[in-house]
């Protein structure tokens, strides 16, 4: 395989990009200049040495002094009752973003289509289970789950609830998911602020 063989097969890792759109990255890159070439290759190896992953909610951050846990676990001042469990990053940084939000966060790293197999190799259910042991030490009453309006996201939230609640309701913690306002096929990346502010308002 050549190198331009190999960039094609890299590029048709990503979401959502075909065999056809990967090669035209791969030609798109041969008819750049070799500056902006470099540029590319230095910050995705960057990526290794200056972002790091959350020990406690899995979110990627930009790694500082070689901190484990992230700004945001480790802020004080956030409310420490309340965990939002969203699906990937990009749906953590819209909400965040929004300010709407005071508690803290957890990445489950994906979703869960119907019948799949084994859970526990798509989503950070054991590390939500752990996440959540600890949480209660430190005041956690309310588990928020945030989770796209589709088939996918509803399976995801039903079998989330269905592993934590023997657990929930031991520690005497509730579970949630968002309310009415987000409308069938919404993704939360997407979601504006007034919807995802009144769909955390009405949560049930
Ligand atoms: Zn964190």
């Amino acid at each position: 395989m050549d190198t331009l063989d190999q960039l094609t097969e890299s590029f048709k890792r990503f979401p959502g990009i075909g065999s056809r759109q990967a090669r035209r990255f791969a030609y798109f890159l041969l008819n750049s200049s070799p500056g902006f070439r470099s540029t590319l290759a230095q910050s995705i190896t960057n990526l290794s040495s200056q972002i790091s992953q959350c020990d406690t909610c899995y979110r990627f951050f930009r790694k500082e002094n070689g901190a484990v846990t992230c700004p945001i676990c480790a802020d004080a001042v956030r409310d420490n009752s309340r965990l939002l469990v969203v699906e990937k990053d990009m749906d953590f940084e819209n909400i965040h973003a929004m300010g709407v939000f005071d508690g803290k966060y957890f990445v489950l790293g994906g979703s869960l289509p119907v019948l799949a197999e084994d859970p526990a190799r798509l989503i950070r259910i054991r590390e939500l289970v752990a996440r959540v042991e600890k949480g209660v030490q430190e005041g956690l009453q309310e588990i928020i789950l945030a989770f796209s309006v589709n088939v996918e996201g509803e399976n995801t939230a039903q079998y989330v609830k269905k592993t934590l609640e023997p657990m929930c309701e031991r520690l005497g913690v509730s579970v949630s998911v968002l309310g009415k306002g987000l409308s069938t096929g919404t993704e939360l990346e997407y979601s504006d602020d007034d919807t995802f502010r009144s769909a955390l308002e009405n949560r049930r």
